[in-house]
């Protein structure tokens, strides 16, 4: 049986890069590998996995939560890529489980574990629960020299709590941080903010 991975990280980890510089040995190697990512991911144009170093690669398959993964040619792949897994359904990586187990299929999944008010993003839940193998991708806080394990959200120069979950923003919106820094940078808005309405 082949395994289900889950490598997640902070903004700013370099989990495309990595995963392109996986795709990239593979395909070096002359084997097939699908990449895929969900279709709320249009960033950096739809069919594109874009890694913020530059590098890129079109996205062989685009999933809704409607796509039935099994629908896919999957004859000869040796491997899967899933880029932004945050943002799979539950129902997506069920699948993604299933293909790993019954086609044989190593399926890599790399995505941010939390949002930016520190929730498990359901897509991460689920493969939280049915990866055979977590792994963190490490990063430096933005502010201090501690590994980050939150992201921050920042609107305006200021950190904030507000907004919709999915929304996928440019390196500036969403900061990787240490859980001090976060705790801290949301307080000083707090202070300000009672500061202003007194
Ligand atoms: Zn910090």
């Amino acid at each position: 049986m082949a395994k289900l991975y889950f490598r997640h990280g902070t903004m700013g980890s370099a989990k495309t890069l990595n995963l392109l510089a996986v795709a990239h040995s593979y395909r070096q190697q002359g084997k097939r590998v699908i990449l895929l990512k969900p279709d709320l991911d249009t960033r950096f144009g739809k069919q594109n996995i874009k890694s913020r170093a530059g590098l890129q690669m079109e996205a062989d398959v685009l999933v809704s939560p409607t796509t039935n993964l099994f629908d896919l040619d999957l004859e000869g792949v040796s491997c899967m890529l899933v880029d932004e897994a945050q943002f799979l359904t539950p129902e997506n990586v069920q699948q993604l489980r299933d293909i790993a187990l019954l086609k044989n299929i190593p399926v890599i999944c790399y995505g941010l574990r939390t949002d930016f008010r520190s929730k498990l993003f359901p897509g991460s839940m689920r493969l939280m629960e049915l990866s055979d193998s977590i792994e963190e991708i490490k990063a430096t806080c933005f502010f201090c020299n501690k590994k980050s394990i939150m992201n921050l959200k920042h609107v305006d120069g200021k950190p904030t709590l507000d907004g919709p979950t999915v929304q996928i923003g440019a390196e500036e919106k969403y900061l990787p941080v240490c859980y001090s820094c976060y705790h801290h940078q949301l307080e000083s808005v707090k202070k300000e903010e009672s500061l202003v309405s007194v």
